[in-house]
């Protein structure tokens, strides 16, 4: 039998959206789910081709009503947001330095431009720019083809070239996006220039940190633990620091968060760790991973045995670890997101934590990390984009989310109880 699965949205009275699920076969459309989704606001949406792509993704949301509707409102309501179809390099020769940022920005980041357009005026631009830069160092620290001599001397040198106008690099990126933004890398510099000078220090100074610490680390795998945590340290606990930095001077923040570097270096830490646990299968093919041998040794003589045994449970308990290792710097995020006060940065420092603890959620215990990219929907990320989202509802989701854990991880085994003490210190801060 050959099933294709689409779906429809019909609205059938002034108030209610109906979402059917239906299946082909032979040519013929039978409907085989039905599901009534109450208090949405009525959208008109039809399967144009260009929206049948939506959904597969909106099935996985379809018995989360806000998701969809969020789903939905974006697509339709958020161009604003949408990124732009022409490629980087057709964009460069139409806009200005300014526009070509912007542009950058939602190709090379996706979903995280959206929420830097959402934070206030005078530190979008600085933190547009924070994120470019670190993008283009990050792009010279992939590119596993660029000689390693040179490639060791340009992180280093990195800072140096922060007010230089004349600094493009050609063929240096692993991806067309990368490419062209580094070939066209003057724009993000005359846009640099034209930030205030706390702004500019903030960014010169992560820069030098960060490139030289990945420096150190295309010399040095990591091994131990505490390799581990200073790898992610260099390449994303300083962007929470960098951040932190950028929103004090920002002076709409809490001048605390700029004191409290040991917080802000847990918040990257969190999200950094939870994409290296995620993209294991990704990463152990293109011949690279940063899960710690300190780790991963417990439970087997090479990396790539998870691959070939992800049913085992050793396989499993090295994972479980590897979450329960990320899971240790939640008590810190939430110390830290206790301290901000706008409403905008929140959400911008909020919402890719949410997205972690989903993410870490899906892939505890689950042996589809070592065979595929286990995601989180889309409905989850978008409904997090686009309503408010303050302490108490972040607070309500790590609660939730510590929840599965316990629920997934096999009672009676050590794993259990250490995470049984976790929640007991998680549950502490947020209550
Ligand atoms: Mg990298």
């Amino acid at each position: 039998m050959n099933y294709c699965f689409i779906a429809n949205f019909q609205v059938f009275t002034n108030n209610t959206l109906f979402l059917l699920a239906t299946c082909k076969e032979n040519n013929n459309f039978h409907v085989i789910k039905f599901f009534r989704i109450q208090n949405v606001i009525i959208l008109k949406f039809i399967a144009l081709p260009k929206t049948r792509e939506m959904i597969p993704t909106l099935y996985k949301s379809a018995l989360h009503p806000r998701e969809v509707k969020a789903l939905l409102k974006l697509k339709i309501k958020g161009r604003k947001y949408a990124i732009p179809k022409e490629s980087l390099a057709a964009l460069v020769l139409k806009l200005d330095d300014e526009a070509f940022c912007c542009a950058a920005l939602s190709k090379v980041s996706r979903s995280f431009a959206v929420v830097i357009q959402q934070l206030p005026e005078n530190l979008k631009n600085a933190v547009g720019v924070f994120y470019l830069v670190l993008r283009a160092l990050d792009t010279i620290e992939d590119d596993m083809k660029f000689p390693k001599e040179e490639k060791l001397k340009l992180l280093r040198n990195f800072h140096k070239k922060s007010y230089d106008e004349n600094f493009t690099l050609k063929n240096v990126g692993d991806q067309e996006d990368y490419r062209v933004l580094l070939e066209h890398y003057d724009k993000v510099i005359r846009v640099f220039k034209s930030l205030e000078a706390d702004y500019r220090d903030v960014i010169v100074d992560i820069s030098e940190k960060m490139g030289n610490g990945m420096a150190y680390f295309t010399e040095k795998e990591v091994v131990s633990l505490d390799d581990y945590n200073l790898y992610c340290h260099y390449v994303a606990g300083l962007v929470g620091i960098g951040l932190s930095d950028l929103f004090s001077a920002s002076g709409l923040e809490n001048p605390e968060l700029k004191n409290r570097h040991d917080l802000s270096n847990s918040m990257g830490l969190f999200l950094q760790k939870t994409n290296i646990i995620r993209d294991y299968h990704e990463d152990i093919f293109s011949d690279r991973s940063f899960w710690p041998k300190e780790i991963w040794g417990k439970y087997a003589g090479e990396l790539s045995y998870f691959t070939q045994k992800p049913h085992d449970l050793k396989s499993l308990a090295c994972l479980n670890e590897m979450v329960m290792n990320s899971l240790e710097h939640l008590p810190d995020v939430v110390d830290y997101l206790r301290l901000i006060k706008n409403k905008s940065i929140f959400r911008f420092a909020a919402i890719p934590q949410v997205m972690a603890i989903a993410t870490l959620a899906a892939v505890y215990n689950n042996p589809k990390v070592f065979t595929s990219v286990v995601k989180v929907r889309k409905g989850l990320a978008a409904r997090l984009i686009l309503y408010d989202l303050s302490l108490e509802d972040t607070l309500t989701y790590f609660k939730k989310y510590s929840r599965v854990f316990l629920r997934k991880s096999p009672a009676g085994t050590a794993e259990h109880r250490q995470l049984l003490q976790w929640s007991k210190v998680l549950n502490k801060k947020i209550n």
